[in-house]
């Protein structure tokens, strides 16, 4: 990435700082694009003022304009939790497609390698385990996770036919659960849920009867494998996530195992269209890019729970 530019579009968000700050590390001028619908701008606090960062607030849903050469443009924008796309169901159909486009038409204009993030959620409560790329999905197209869902299924089409008739150098990363610090404390997925429950002592939400799987990959290995797929020359779609699954009652225990607290378990009901199994077949990562996670989710966790730890400064994470 050493005289690179990057585009990171959503890089105040969780994964997008991440991905900014790695990128500087690897040499890369880096401008990350967000109007913090859910990102923040204390998720910038550690690039803002570092040599070869820039940050332009904008909604890449109005258009984009980011001047100069750009050699990557990084697609993570968009509402990534459930209770957040549930709660912005237009914008987060708005961003998977027109937002995409706008992205899309940046790296075509800039000869720019274009990475799209897109998620297992494709693959929404599937039928096939693990799964491997090349199955096609059972997704609820009118459920309440679809907005998502099938925003991200478009920005895959879109992207493919950019790939087909404009010559766009494209790249589709399927990303399974990711979790580390800079995730919202309420955003509503199981790893902050948890954690922020566990440093207060309360009782564990598990939602259905918590025999539903899934399998977490720590932020960082997920960065090393959107570097790793963005250098590739692949162009059919990758899974990048950890293969080790869990049903959820068993996350809970480790979560209470790794922050010394964490209460009873309080049965809720399960939402709509929840997947009942997760797991990512990493093949593709493995052959192609040479990749697979480092991180163990005991490791993955301790990093997490005292970012938790610092933001609420000691006195109980709120
Ligand atoms: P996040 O909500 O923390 O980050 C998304 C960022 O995009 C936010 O900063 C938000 O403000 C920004 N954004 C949204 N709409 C925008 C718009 N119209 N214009 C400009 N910026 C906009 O979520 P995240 O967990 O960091 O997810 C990042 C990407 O990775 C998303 O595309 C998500 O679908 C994908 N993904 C994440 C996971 C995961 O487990 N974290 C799993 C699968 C896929
Ligand atoms: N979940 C839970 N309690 C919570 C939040 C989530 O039991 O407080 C469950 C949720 O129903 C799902 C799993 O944990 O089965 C992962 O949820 P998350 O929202 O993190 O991501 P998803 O994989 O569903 O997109």
């Amino acid at each position: 990435m050493q005289g690179k530019r990057a585009v990171v579009l959503g890089g105040a968000g969780f994964v997008g700082s991440h991905l900014c700050e790695r990128l500087l590390e690897d040499g890369a001028g880096v401008v990350a694009v967000d109007n913090f619908l859910t990102g923040a701008e204390e998720n910038l606090r550690t690039l803002r003022g570092r040599p070869g960062f820039a940050f332009v607030r904008q909604d890449i849903v109005e258009g984009l304009s980011v001047e100069g050469p750009v050699d990557y443009v990084f697609n993570m924008a968009s509402p990534a939790s459930p209770i957040d796309y549930a709660q912005l169901p237009l914008e987060t159909l708005r961003v998977g497609s027109l937002g995409t486009e706008n992205a899309l038409k940046l790296a075509e204009a800039r000869g720019a390698v274009f990475l799209q993030a897109s998620t297992s959620e494709v693959y929404g409560d599937p039928l096939v385990h693990p799964q491997h790329e090349g199955y096609y999905g059972n997704v609820n197209p009118i459920g309440p996770r679809a907005v998502y869902d099938e925003a991200k299924r478009y920005a895959e089409a879109i992207t493919s036919a950019y790939a087909r008739v404009r010559g766009v150098k494209a790249r589709i990363v399927r990303i399974f659960n990711t979790y580390g610090p800079r995730m919202r404390l309420k955003d509503g997925r199981v790893v902050p849920a948890f954690v922020g429950q566990a440093l207060r002592g309360e009782d564990f939400t598990v939602f259905g009867d918590g025999t539903q799987t899934r399998s977490f990959c720590y932020v960082k290995d997920l960065v090393d494998g959107l570097v790793r797929l963005a250098l590739s020359e692949v162009t059919e779609p990758v899974n990048i996530g950890n293969p080790r699954e869990m049903t959820i009652l068993q996350f809970a225990e480790a979560v209470r195992a790794a922050a010394g607290g964490g209460g009873r378990i309080l049965y809720q009901p399960l939402p709509q269209n929840d997947p009942k199994q997760r797991q990512p077949d990493i093949t593709r990562a493995r052959t192609l890019l040479g990749w697979e996670p480092k991180v163990s989710l005991e490791e993955g966790l301790r990093e997490t729970i005292s970012y938790f730890r610092a933001i609420a400064g000691g006195s109980g994470a709120s």
